[in-house]
């Protein structure tokens, strides 16, 4: 016999918890966001664990499951993981994907190349999913470290959600919209917070920062590297260190994840060096983790370049 009025009673009783997706996300930053707008109805998946170099990655059995289990992936897109995109296809095709790098209004910015970063001081700008696609080759994929891209994300993470669950559509866009004011308040905080050291000079480990340099009005002159993953040859630490020649070099940022930090002691230059962490791996428990990664660069960058 069908009982339409039991059949809605079991369907309301159910706790809302059971409906929500499995959502697997690539790095942990993307993790702090998502968690944010999942609010207390759920926590994602962590495919690539704090300490693990995302440009370059095996992905582990455990992993692999995490993709197979998900209904939606939420990732930064191939440009930082090429690896990833293979394996979405293999283990998680049925599942939806948001890819941040896509998502409308997302400030992209080039990879500045070189040594020092020659002719690309002012790098050419391109809006996400704008006129004409962008070389994606030559995007730099650590766009999570301008806040303002996080602030867009956070309500396209919410779109996603309650498209996967539209029936907490309503807790996701209020949570969404909660935390995207909060990182408005952080930007202006830590543009202050910078202010005193926007004309510092520094070298970074490769070029990762971009997009936080860009939004709180700060600039490296050269990366050591290339990428996180290769070392430097001998003609690039040359060219670095005559960029460096003309002085005032504040700081230099090396990378906790990386195993290339070693090439900077070649440079043997004295000066003051700080780990710069764009993934957050020591702080991942910490709830509003994604505040927590943006306070403590700017904390760590202010120390180093206050130094000298
Ligand atoms: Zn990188």
């Amino acid at each position: 016999m069908f009982r339409p009025a039991l059949a809605a009673l079991f369907l309301f009783a159910t706790p809302l918890q059971a409906e929500v997706p499995r959502i697997a996300v690539d790095i942990a930053p993307v993790y702090g966001l998502v968690e944010q707008v999942l609010g207390d109805l759920g926590r994602p998946d962590l495919v690539i664990r704090p300490g693990a170099l995302p440009h370059d990655f095996a992905l582990r059995p455990s992993q692999a499951a995490v993709l197979e289990q998900a209904d939606l992936v939420i990732w930064v897109g191939p440009g930082l993981t090429p690896w990833l995109e293979d394996s979405l296809e293999t283990l998680a095709g049925d599942a939806d994907q948001l890819r941040l790098l896509e998502v409308e209004g997302t400030r992209l910015l080039e990879m500045r190349e070189g040594a020092n970063f020659a002719g690309h001081e002012d790098a050419a700008e391109h809006e996400g999913e704008g006129e004409g696609e962008p070389d994606s080759g030559s995007i730099n994929p650590h766009a999570w470290l301008d806040p303002e891209n996080a602030r867009i994300w956070l309500l396209a993470i919410a779109d996603a959600l309650a498209d996967a669950d539209p029936r907490n559509a309503r807790t996701y866009l209020d949570n969404a919209e909660a935390a995207a004011n909060d990182l408005g308040a952080l930007v202006a905080e830590v543009d202050a917070q910078l202010a005193p050291v926007r004309d510092a000079r520094f070298v970074v480990l490769h070029d990762a920062y971009h997009y936080f340099e860009d939004r709180f009005g700060l600039q490296a002159i050269g990366a050591i590297a290339d990428g996180e993953a290769t070392p430097p040859g001998a003609a690039r630490i040359m060219e670095l260190l005559e960029g460096m020649a003309d002085g005032d070099v504040a700081c230099l940022f090396y990378e906790p994840q990386s195993d290339i930090n070693l090439a900077y002691a070649v440079l043997e230059t004295g000066l003051p060096t700080a780990s710069l962490d764009p993934l957050g791996m020591s702080l991942l428990p910490e709830p509003d983790f994604y505040t927590a990664l943006i306070r403590d660069m700017a904390d760590t960058a202010l120390d180093c370049l206050s130094e000298s």
